[in-house]
């Protein structure tokens, strides 16, 4: 067992996982070793099999580096598809295939320009902006005062009326920026508890405001520091945004902001050029592959990542490492011929970051089979340690999955399980159907700084977290299979 490159911490709990297996394996007759419960053996052969023959590293530097940056709807993430395919058959997976579904229009990122004209006269520098996700380009430049349209409902819009045309604007006052993630110099107040679905609505009504009152542009803040984007899209279910938008990094962001905070009359200007859209719908996929059940195969437990990444980086904490720990876990759970009860089935989305698209698609696709998911697990925080699951508010499921993960804890250090909800990956288009969904909760080593970022980039990945993620997805999959019933569902409330 390769334990040399493990940190200390690491080493003392999978050393003595090792102990005890050499134990296990070398003192058959021991009548302890004998009475081991064959799931936690099975659970054993996982972790040394990932310990010892991990293919993580190089399935995710060919992932980042060869095919590079895979926003949904492009010729790279279609590669990423097939290519992730390709491993799970070499894998020797079952049933492996693309499941497609359509979005309304593929993007390609153009190039942005921008600067102050008045009351002083400067250009950002070239890597101070970038389009938004789903921008269209500016009619050739445009310059305009830089307004702060300050919205926190519908009703602030009205001090607006007449008074943005040809205007720059931006919404959003920064927060203070973080310097230092594991000791912030300036502890950030948690934001306070919102209401999504009301942003949401807000934030509609607020652009078709802009757009009737002839807003020229819209910048916005990247909430980062030391120059890095925090990409996302702007406009909805892959349709062209309504104005061009394009986002700035922190410190071009806070200038502007100082600027229009203490002066009269600041003017900026902003070319968006390069951008493209396809002039029709676009098909994409998600990579779907099966251990079929040995006793009940139509009861099935899901691994899922998601594949798709922004494209300033090259995806590899968001979400290069769930696919490969999925990948991983397939590889491992096949090759040891473990014969789960139930299928267990990875799948790997596309189309998340604009919106759990991917995630979506395949539930309403297979919506007669959702009540015969027993679960989904999805790792989509980076690449730190799995501390824990989250079990998103399932708490009829907790005593179950806390005693079916019991020689997680006993053997890498699994801290106890929370009914904490974590949003916005895939798990919760299943949560949303009814399934229990659950996301990993992990360390989070830079991860705020690097998603969505141009550094999101293979070096920021730690091997030995990586090789955890895979050995806690792997025996959860396996370990919840074979349990003698499904999990229990949510009671329903009627109204769903
Ligand atoms: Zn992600």
């Amino acid at each position: 067992m390769e334990l040399k490159h493990l940190p200390r911490r690491r080493q003392g709990r999978l050393g003595a996982a090792a102990v005890l297996l050499a134990v296990v394996s070398l003192a058959g007759p021991e009548p302890w070793a004998q009475e081991e419960d064959p799931v936690a053996a099975a659970d054993r052969r996982i972790l040394t099999e990932v310990a010892e023959h991990s293919e993580q590293m190089e399935n995710l530097r060919y992932l980042t580096d060869t095919i590079g940056a895979r926003l949904t709807g492009t010729e790279a993430m279609k590669r990423a598809n097939e290519w992730t395919a390709e491993r799970f058959r070499a894998y020797g997976l079952a049933n492996v295939h693309l499941e497609s579904w359509t979005i309304a229009h593929s993007w390609k990122r153009g190039t942005v320009r921008a600067g102050v004209v008045a009351p002083t006269q400067f250009t950002l520098a070239a890597e101070a902006a970038e389009a938004a996700g789903w921008s269209p380009n500016t009619p050739g430049t445009v310059r305009g005062p830089l307004v702060y349209v300050k919205v926190e409902k519908v009703e602030d819009l009205e001090a607006y009326r007449g008074k943005l045309r040809g205007a720059i604007v931006i919404t959003a006052k920064p927060r203070p920026r973080q310097r230092v993630e594991e000791r912030p110099l300036h502890p950030r107040a948690p934001r306070p508890r919102r209401n999504f679905a009301a942003l949401r609505k807000l934030r509609q009504e607020r652009d078709a405001f802009f757009k009737k009152e002839g807003v020229a542009g819209v910048l916005r803040d990247s909430d980062k520091s030391f120059g890095l984007f925090n990409m996302s899209t702007a406009g909805r279910n892959y349709q062209p945004a309504s104005l061009p938008t394009a986002f700035l990094s922190p410190e071009s962001y806070d200038l502007l902001w100082r600027l229009q905070e203490k002066e009269e009359d600041v003017e900026v200007e902003l070319t968006i050029e390069g951008c493209e859209f396809s002039q029709g719908p676009v098909e994409v996929y998600n990579t779907v592959a099966e251990i079929p059940g040995s006793e009940k195969p139509d009861e099935v437990v899901i691994l899922g990542a998601h594949l798709d990444s922004w494209d300033l980086g090259t995806g590899a904490t968001d979400n290069g490492t769930g696919s490969s720990v999925v990948l991983e876990a397939a590889r491992v759970l096949q090759k040891l011929d473990l014969k789960p009860k139930r299928t267990i089935r990875f799948i790997l989305f596309s189309g998340e970051e604009q919106g759990l698209h991917g995630s979506r698609a395949y539930v309403k696709a297979h919506e007669d089979e959702m009540e015969k998911i027993s679960a989904v697990l999805v790792h989509d925080a980076g690449t730190g340690r799995v501390d824990t699951i989250a079990l998103q508010g399932n708490a009829q499921v907790y005593d179950v999955v806390t005693k079916a993960l019991a020689p997680l804890r006993r053997m890498i250090g699994l801290e106890t399980l929370t009914l904490r909800s974590v949003r916005g990956s895939d798990h919760a288009s299943f949560n949303r159907a009814g399934v229990p969904g659950f996301f990993c909760g992990q360390e989070r080593a830079s991860y705020r700084q690097t998603h969505h970022s141009q550094a999101d980039t293979f070096d920021k990945v730690i091997r030995e977290d990586l090789l955890n993620g895979a050995q806690v997805m792997a025996v959860f999959a396996y370990n919840i299979a074979q349990l003698d019933k499904m999990l229990p569902r949510r009671p329903s409330t009627g109204s769903e």
